[in-house]
C-alpha cells in the first residue's frame, strides 16, 4: 500500500527526480521540487462514488496527497462551507458568486490547517521529532496546534510586529514562539539557515514540498461543492502565491482523472497595494518578480515581499487568462465589512483583500458581470481586530429602562427602524 500513488519528488524545471525526503530545490537548476504521482494508479481507485463515501475531511482526496501511509496529523482538517452569495454578489454586480469560507477550518481558524496536515504528517513519517515554521502568523497557529495534538515539538519564527490575537493563538498551545524583528523575508531566510544546522523540520522550507500539496485540497472541494464542475471565475488572495497554483493544479488533475469535465476557467490574484509583487508583475506583462523590501499593508499575512511561488503564480494566472489585482487598506476594510454585512461571514484582512480585488474585477470588466466566480476566503476574522479599529462605531449605551430604549430607538442613532 505504502507509496503506491506518491513515491517521489520531481523538479518543476527539469524533471530530473529526487526520493522523497525533506528536500526542496533541485540540485541541477534550483528548480523547486514538486511531488510527483501515478495518476494512472489513482484513476483506477479514485472516483465521486468513493470520495463521496468518506468522511467530510480534505482527506477524501488521500490519494492525491503526498503521504505513504495514512494521516495522522490535522485528520478532521477541511471540508468548509462552499456558501451560495446571492446579497453579495448583488453588491459586487455580478451574476452568481460563491465563497468558499475557510474561516472556519478546523482547528485554527484558517486555510493553513490543510497545508499542515499534510506536511506533519509526512513529518512523522520521515522521523521528524521536532517540526518548525516561518510564518506571517496564520502557519504558526496552525503548526503549533497540530503539533501540540500529536505531542511533536514546535518552533515557530514570525516577525515581532504581527498582530496580538495571532501571536496568542501561537503560545497557547505550547509553542516555542520567536519574534523576530525584521520582515518576513528576512525570518524565512534564518529559517533556512536554522533548518540546516539543527535537522529540524521546517514545513514551508524542508518540507516545502508535502505543505504545499495540501493547499490542493482548497480547489478539490470547490469542485466536489460545485456539483463536479470547475468555477468560471475564482480569485484568489495571495502570499508567496502557492495557494494559487495549487488551486490550478487541482482543476487540472481532477480534469485528467474524468472527475470533472473539461471547462474554461480563469484563475485570478489578489493581494494588498501595500505589498503586491505578483500583481505588479502580472499588470506589467512579465513573469519577473520585483522584491518589494519593505511590506505595508493592514493584511500582514499576506505581506510577503519575495514570494517563492510567484513566477508560478503568474503563469498559472496568464495560463488560465486570469488577471491580478491589488487593493489598499481602506479598500480592505471596505471588503471585510461588505461579506459581514452581506453574507455573515466575518474574514481576516486576506478576506478583505479576495472579496475588494473581485469587486474592482468585476467593475473592470475583467470577471464579465453574467458570469460566476468563487472568492477564496482563507482566514476568520477575530484573528486580525486591529484593522478595525476606529471603522466601526461603538455599541449604544442605555439604563436598563424601557424609556431609554424608546428614546434611542427616536434618536435615529438606529440602524434600522424597528416598528412598535
Ligand atoms: C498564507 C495565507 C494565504 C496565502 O498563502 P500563499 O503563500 O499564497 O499560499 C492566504 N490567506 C491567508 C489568510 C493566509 O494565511
Ligand atoms: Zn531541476
Amino acid at each position: 500500500m505504502a507509496g503506491k500513488f506518491f513515491s517521489q519528488l520531481k523538479c518543476r524545471e527539469c524533471g530530473r527526480t529526487y526520493p522523497p525526503k525533506a528536500i526542496h530545490v533541485c540540485e541541477f537548476d534550483f528548480g523547486p521540487l514538486e511531488a510527483d504521482y501515478d495518476y494512472h494508479a489513482i484513476a483506477s481507485v479514485l472516483n465521486r462514488k468513493v470520495i463521496e463515501s468518506r468522511a467530510n475531511s480534505m482527506w477524501r482526496y488521500r490519494e492525491l496527497l503526498p503521504i505513504e501511509g495514512e494521516p495522522t496529523v490535522g485528520r478532521q482538517v477541511g471540508f468548509t462551507p462552499l456558501v451560495k452569495a446571492d446579497r453579495l454578489a448583488k453588491a459586487i454586480g455580478v451574476k452568481s458568486c460563491y465563497v468558499k469560507n475557510d474561516t472556519v477550518n478546523h482547528p485554527t481558524l484558517s486555510f493553513k490547517d490543510r497545508v499542515v496536515a499534510v506536511a506533519l504528517s509526512r513529518a512523522k513519517e520521515l522521523g521528524f521529532k521536532v517540526v518548525a515554521c516561518a510564518s506571517t502568523g496564520n502557519l504558526a497557529n496552525s503548526v503549533a496546534a497540530n503539533a501540540a495534538s500529536v505531542g511533536l515539538e514546535s518552533w515557530v519564527l514570525i516577525p515581532a510586529d504581527l498582530e496580538a490575537n495571532k501571536v496568542l493563538n501561537s503560545i497557547v498551545y505550547g509553542a516555542n514562539v520567536v519574534g523576530i524583528e525584521g520582515a518576513y523575508d528576512a525570518v524565512n531566510r534564518l529559517c533556512s539557515e536554522i533548518a540546516g544546522k539543527y535537522g529540524w523540520g521546517f514545513v514551508n522550507v524542508n518540507l516545502r514540498p508535502y505543505y504545499a500539496e495540501g493547499s490542493k485540497t482548497f480547489g478539490y472541494e470547490i469542485m466536489e461543492q460545485l456539483g463536479w464542475r470547475i468555477p468560471r471565475h475564482t480569485v484568489v488572495c495571495m502570499a508567496s502565491g502557492s495557494l494559487l497554483t495549487k488551486i490550478h493544479k487541482a482543476y487540472g488533475e481532477f480534469t485528467k482523472l474524468g472527475l470533472v469535465g473539461q471547462a474554461a476557467f480563469s484563475i485570478h490574484g489578489a493581494q494588498a497595494t501595500g505589498c503586491n509583487p505578483i500583481t505588479a508583475a502580472r499588470k506589467g506583462g512579465t513573469d519577473l518578480i520585483r522584491p518589494v523590501p519593505h511590506p505595508k499593508t493592514i493584511a500582514k499575512s499576506l505581506a510577503i515581499g519575495t514570494p517563492a511561488d510567484g513566477y508560478y503564480a503568474v503563469k498559472s494566472m496568464v495560463a488560465t487568462r486570469g488577471w491580478s489585482e491589488d487593493v489598499t487598506d481602506e479598500e480592505i476594510v471596505e471588503g471585510i465589512r461588505l461579506l459581514a454585512e452581506t453574507e455573515g461571514i466575518f474574514a481576516e484582512t486576506a478576506g478583505g483583500v479576495t472579496v475588494a480585488c473581485a469587486r474592482k474585477l468585476v467593475e473592470t470588466g475583467k470577471i464579465p458581470k453574467d458570469e460566476e466566480v468563487v472568492l477564496c476566503v482563507t482566514g476568520h476574522g477575530l484573528k486580525t481586530v486591529e484593522a478595525l479599529t476606529g471603522h466601526l462605531s461603538p455599541p449604544a449605551k442605555i439604563r436598563p429602562s424601557l424609556r431609554d430604549f424608546d428614546a434611542l430607538l427616536s434618536s435615529g442613532l438606529a440602524k434600522v427602524h424597528a416598528k412598535a
